[in-house]
């Protein structure tokens, strides 16, 4: 969708939109969720690219649900056998659903993995996410995780459900850099279309770079849709081995104190975890941030796997 629909897509359905999110100002970080988990099931699959897959999950307990951020996470559980009956923890209101879902038999345990919402439907109780495949197309290849193996033969009326959690992004320091790779890129737009809605004068003092392995990783249209909107933006192109030094190659390439984005006074940089802690300590070492002003999340693990 081009940025001139986005745009008027978001005006014409500006109530819904906005009433998606419980903060209109982010000023500050979310606080800690009242977690609840909440059954759904998939009513539709689709790739918007083709190393992505969107699914879309519906719920009546998602009809008015309202997002604490545009980055909102939560843990999806997933039956271990593709289209299968799931079974659910027994929580009691504490964070550490982990614990909850070992406590439970092997063959009943679901699997769990963490996504990121692409967008909320609060009208219809649809939620959206969208998963990166890097390249796979088949739920039986050697390797993979149960996250992209349930992606992959994920079908209309499947049974999942969500642990919900929050946002982290905040919108309290104007001049910000953002950087992801493929699996933070969903959270990034969705960033960058809550800024649009809120604060539009927020964006010129935004800076965004992407790392993805191909331009099939990410849904079309980012460039167009967002280079002239931000303070500056990127996108680089590497192996995933190879996300973290060459992320930091080009932030040491800008010019210190004389390109905008190294003045930064807030980071946020989410995807592969050696890309994260490289960031990380490049804006505070380099950048001189307070350890406070970086928001990092590892997403993913090369080579391992992140339960
Ligand atoms: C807060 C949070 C939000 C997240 N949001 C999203 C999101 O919106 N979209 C999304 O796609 N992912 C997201 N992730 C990552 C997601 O939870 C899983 O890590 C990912 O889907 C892989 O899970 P898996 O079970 O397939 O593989 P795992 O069992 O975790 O790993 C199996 C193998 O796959 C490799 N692998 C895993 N991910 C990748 C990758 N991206 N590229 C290359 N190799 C990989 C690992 O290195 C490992 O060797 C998020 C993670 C967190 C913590």
């Amino acid at each position: 969708m081009s940025l001139q629909q986005l745009k008027l897509e978001r005006s014409s359905a500006s109530d819904a939109y906005r009433s998606a999110f419980a903060d209109h100002e982010l000023e500050v970080a979310p606080g800690d969720p009242k977690h609840q988990i909440i059954r759904a099931t998939v009513c539709n699959v689709s790739a918007p690219a083709q190393h992505l897959r969107r699914i879309v999950i519906t719920s009546p307990e998602l009809v008015g649900f309202k997002l604490s951020g545009p980055d909102e996470f939560f843990g999806l559980f997933m039956p271990q056998v593709a289209s299968g009956k799931l079974h659910l923890p027994i929580h009691t209101g504490g964070a550490n659903i982990r614990a909850s879902a070992a406590a439970m038999p092997d063959e009943l345990r679901p699997d769990l993995r963490w996504y990121t919402v692409r967008s909320l439907n609060p009208e219809d109780g649809q939620l959206t996410f969208d998963v990166v495949t890097h390249g796979v197309n088949t739920p039986s290849h050697e390797g993979i995780g149960p996250g992209l193996r349930w992606v992959l033969s994920a079908q209309t009326g499947d049974e999942v459900a969500i642990w919900t959690c929050q946002g982290l992004w905040h919108r309290g320091q104007r001049c910000q850099t953002l950087i992801a790779d493929p699996s933070a890129v969903p959270s990034v737009r969705a960033i960058l279309e809550y800024t649009q809605t809120f604060a539009p004068d927020q964006l010129k003092d935004m800076h965004v770079r992407i790392i993805a392995e191909s331009p099939h990783d990410l849904e079309p249209l980012l460039n167009p849709n967002w280079e002239d909107e931000l303070g500056s933006f990127d996108v680089l192109f590497a192996p995933s081995e190879k996300f973290s030094e060459t992320t930091i190659a080009h932030l040491r390439g800008l010019n210190y104190s004389q390109h905008p984005a190294t003045q930064s006074k807030y980071v946020w940089i989410a995807g592969e975890g050696s890309l994260c802690k490289q960031v990380r300590r490049h804006a505070i070492s380099t950048w001189k941030l307070p350890s406070e002003s970086v928001q990092w999340c590892p997403y993913w693990f090369l080579g391992k796997a992140r339960p």
